[in-house]
């Protein structure tokens, strides 16, 4: 006698493990924007009057979670949350909390202006956060104030010492260097971060969003000046170490502090770039300097639940991501979205 066992042929969609671009770059690192809103209003990054986003267009957390979900499963290893300022957004923790939990993600960390930090650091160190950057242009208050419009240094320096008491396995500074606003504080700044151990990098001004008052091509401070100011100083020794993005790093000569530069002009990274990016209102950025978005949020929004859908859209946008970004500081920008919403 012989059995007929009735199979049910389900469809099981085959997705690759690892996402790849068109130019076979992997993207392995997702950026997500999970606010536009900021309690400081950084000259080189917002302009003063701002309209945000209405709340009812951005990602709710649970749909953040599902869209990094689906770019773990595909292949993603390490999310930095940012901003805007990523903690004015209201139970962020829950966010960390869950990503810090996800199977397959391997790095978690986070970029902020440190003005939440005092009390924030302990808890997202135990949701996960391993390593965190923090933006520190100025060591004068009243500078500090000028280049972030409205910013109390004592209160992000305060964060800071908070960020480096909690532990994490690495702190770094960020600084955007602007000719005759701060160019004369490098030095200082390295100073500072020698001295508790933490690394910093000098990253240059991109032209994202129109500015008012501010001409970009004329306070161009180039990371090559800023290294050779440095050399003065301290003796740079070239470091192999890479995040496969574009900053380069020296480890500063007898001391535990790494100096990143971070060059898009002077030196162009595309070739290796292994980043996409989500804005807070779920359109997912293939470069930085390329306007062309795909937009998840409709997807996840017409489609709830439907994670082979939203898997699929992801895969098809990756044929979008460009070769390169064209960044021409001397041009008007090309690019009318502000990094808040980009997600530096
Ligand atoms: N609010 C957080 C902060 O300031 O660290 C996170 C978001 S902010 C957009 C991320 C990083 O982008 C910061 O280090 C900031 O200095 C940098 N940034 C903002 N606008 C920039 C621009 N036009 N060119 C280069 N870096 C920029
Ligand atoms: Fe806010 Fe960061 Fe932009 Fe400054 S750089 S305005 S802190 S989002």
């Amino acid at each position: 006698m012989t059995y007929k066992i009735k199979v049910n042929r389900v469809k099981i969609p085959l997705f690759p493990s690892q996402l790849i671009d068109k130019f076979n770059r992997k993207v392995t690192y997702l950026r997500i924007s999970v606010t536009d809103r900021c309690d400081f209003r950084c000259i080189y990054c917002m302009g003063e009057n701002m309209t945000f986003l209405p709340r009812a267009q951005l990602l709710t957390l649970e749909e953040l979670e599902w869209v990094a979900r689906a770019f773990v499963e595909l292949g993603v290893t390490k999310i930095r949350i940012t901003g805007g300022e990523p903690l004015l957004r209201k139970n962020v923790l829950q966010l960390f909390q869950a990503l810090g939990k996800m199977e397959g993600l391997k790095e978690l960390v986070m970029t902020t202006n440190g003005s939440q930090l005092e009390k924030m650091a302990k808890p997202l160190q135990e949701a996960g956060i391993k390593r965190i950057n923090i933006s520190l242009d100025s060591l004068k208050p009243d500078r500090f104030q000028k280049i972030s419009r409205v910013g109390q240094l004592d209160k992000v320096l305060r964060g800071i010492e908070a960020a480096i008491q909690t532990g994490f396995k690495r702190v770094k500074l960020n600084s955007v260097i602007i000719k005759n606003r701060n160019h004369d504080e490098i030095i200082d700044l390295v100073k500072f971060a020698i001295a508790r151990d933490i690394d910093i990098s000098f990253i240059e001004e991109m032209p994202l969003g129109v500015l008012e008052n501010r001409d970009r091509s004329e306070a161009f401070y180039s990371n090559q000046q800023i290294r050779q100011d440095l050399q003065q100083v301290f003796l740079l020794i070239p470091s192999t170490e890479t995040t496969g993005g574009p900053s380069k790093y020296y480890q500063v000569a007898h001391t535990h502090t790494r100096v990143g530069f971070i060059s898009p002009h002077s030196h162009n990274f595309c070739d290796t770039c292994n980043r996409v990016r989500l804005t807070p209102d779920g359109h997912l950025l293939l470069c930085l300097g390329q306007e062309h978005s795909v937009d998840l949020r409709r997807v996840i929004r017409a489609y709830p639940g439907e994670m082979d859908r939203l898997k699929q859209t992801i895969i098809t946008a990756m044929e979008h991501k460009p070769k390169s970004h064209e960044f021409e500081i001397t041009r008007p920008p090309q690019i009318l979205r502000y990094m808040n919403v980009t997600g530096g």
